[in-house]
């Protein structure tokens, strides 16, 4: 007798994404190869048209497109002036180039604990690594869920710190009615494609309202060039936005609203399916508007739920497996899980279920059902 293997379902499903838009994405490639505008120097128009448009919808006058995210963390930090002998706070758990941006710039990154249930920089812990050494902060949106933007402020305003938010995770994201990204003193966005608006490779930006800044993050990504054509300034380096990203990424951030409605959509939906099956789910507390980059679980067993989806062909992830003071990349520096206590534990049980915009409501019911059955009984 033959098996049924039901489709499989993806944790990220890119290829539905552009049979929704193929048309318009189709066009917008063709009009940046008819006129050859593949590099994003200063007068390639559709990486100036991106920057235009994505300035209205980041709610900041200045945006300066780059080569990926990492990028637009290792410039802001350069254009502060943070460099050797300084401490940048980051959280413990994020993707690595938080961190990795910070030593590259050959100042040192100083890890500060979550909170727990939401994932992001937790403001206590973070007063208690101020030393008088550091130099700035970098909160992370983690899973597109706004970080405790007040508390830190009024942190980073006692002790004369410099803001990044790392956005890469929460383009659109709101706390207390403004968009994140409006809170720092600039704010970095990758464009990864997996990301809620990805290019098709690599991209980034950074957004401002300082136009000093700007102009000097601009200086830096293009060889610190000035206003005029080999007028260089200082040592820079080239990070560009190509022609072809920003014109895919013009198109897309057409969509990006209505898509971010879909994912908050589904996202209820899990809540829903998924209440007392799991130990955890993420906690929204008022005023803060996620969008759902990731769809974050926390499971006692998670290993074995992970195996039993797999199993019936749904794929999962794990944002993050550890935190980051305890990569091998810091082995180093001595860092001791109990120091991290909230990220231990979270890197220990988090599971990311598929969440997309194009995601049906059949797939994502036979998601919960199969995490359900996986469960076995109710938890609470
Ligand atoms: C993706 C990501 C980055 C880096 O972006 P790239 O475009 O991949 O370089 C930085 N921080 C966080 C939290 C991210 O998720």
């Amino acid at each position: 007798m033959q098996q049924i293997h039901p489709q499989p379902i993806p944790l990220v499903d890119l290829l539905a994404q552009y049979r929704s838009i193929k048309s318009e994405i189709d066009a917008a490639i063709e009009a940046v190869i008819a006129e050859s505008a593949f590099v994003g120097t200063a007068s390639n128009r559709f990486v100036r048209a991106f920057e235009a448009e994505f300035a209205a919808y980041a709610e900041r006058p200045w945006v300066v497109a780059c080569g990926n995210g990492t990028d637009s963390l290792e410039i802001l930090l350069q254009a502060a002036g943070i460099g050797p002998g300084d401490e940048v706070l980051v959280p413990a758990l994020s993707w690595i180039a938080t961190s990795e941006s910070v030593s590259s710039r050959g100042a040192t990154p100083v890890f500060v604990d979550i909170l727990p249930g939401e994932y992001t920089m937790d403001p206590l812990a973070a007063a208690d690594r101020v030393t008088p050494k550091t130099k700035a902060m970098i909160p992370v949106h983690l899973y597109g869920n706004p970080a405790h933007m007040e508390e830190l402020l009024a942190l980073a305003e006692r002790r004369h710190l410099f803001v990044i938010e790392d956005c890469a995770q929460a383009h659109g994201a709101r706390y207390r009615g403004r968009q994140v990204g409006t809170f720092g003193h600039a704010a970095s966005y990758s464009f990864f494609p997996g990301k809620n608006l990805g290019a098709w490779g690599d991209a980034g930006a950074m957004v401002t309202n300082d136009e000093t800044l700007a102009r000097r993050a601009r200086m830096i990504a293009q060889h610190g060039q000035g206003e005029r054509k080999h007028d260089h300034q200082i040592e820079g380096r080239n990070s560009r936005l190509d022609g072809l990203q920003a014109a895919i990424l013009s198109v897309k951030l057409r969509h990006l609203r209505a898509w971010t409605e879909a994912r908050r959509g589904l996202a209820r939906r899990y809540q829903a399916q998924l209440h007392g099956f799991v130990e955890q789910m993420q906690v929204y507390p008022e005023g803060f508007e996620s969008v759902f980059h990731l769809f974050v679980v926390e499971l006692s067993d998670r290993d074995a739920v992970a195996a039993a989806l797999a199993g019936e062909g749904i794929s999962t992830g794990i944002q993050y497996p550890r935190p980051l003071p305890l990569l091998a990349a810091y082995a180093d520096r001595g860092f001791r899980a109990d120091d991290y206590p909230v990220a231990d534990a979270v890197s220990r049980r988090v599971l990311s279920l598929p969440l997309y915009p194009e995601l049906t409501a059949p797939q994502q019911d036979r998601v919960s059902a199969s995490l359900r059955r996986a469960r076995g009984a109710a938890v609470a």
